[in-house]
């Protein structure tokens, strides 16, 4: 029986095999590519396998449902959870395209995807 951590590894590893493949791919198609050429094909790649691995670590994160919900961070109430929503979200790796619960204070109207400041992972009001 594979384990989950086979099957994720797994998954991960398929993708990221696809992007090797467009590497071949592409080297095939260029046969004297400059180094300028290569570091740009290098560079995406680097950069798309680090989107990746920061959206399935990031959405890990917020997979588990924290109960009781956060606390409005405006006036202290506990904030209702309203589902998960797709969001993008800035990081340092280039943007992230992760579904987040979402977390709704009524008295304020305001939201949130936790966990905010621990993951560098700023508000994002939906209306
Ligand atoms: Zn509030």
């Amino acid at each position: 029986m594979e384990s989950e951590r086979e099957r994720i590894k797994k998954a991960l590893l398929a993708e990221i095999e696809g992007m090797m493949e467009e590497m071949l791919e592409w080297e095939e198609k260029h046969s004297a590519p400059t180094l300028v050429e290569i570091e740009e094909v290098v560079l995406k790649i680097r950069q798309r396998v680090g989107q990746r691995l920061a959206q399935f670590l990031v959405e890990r994160q917020g997979a588990a449902r924290p109960v009781p919900g956060p606390v409005c961070p405006h006036c202290g109430k506990e904030m209702r959870y309203k589902g998960s929503s797709p969001v993008t979200v800035g990081s340092r790796v280039g943007p992230l395209d992760i579904r987040r619960g979402y977390y709704y204070c009524e008295r304020c109207h305001s939201g949130l995807f936790p966990p905010g400041p621990a993951t560098g992972i700023e508000e994002f009001p939906l209306e």
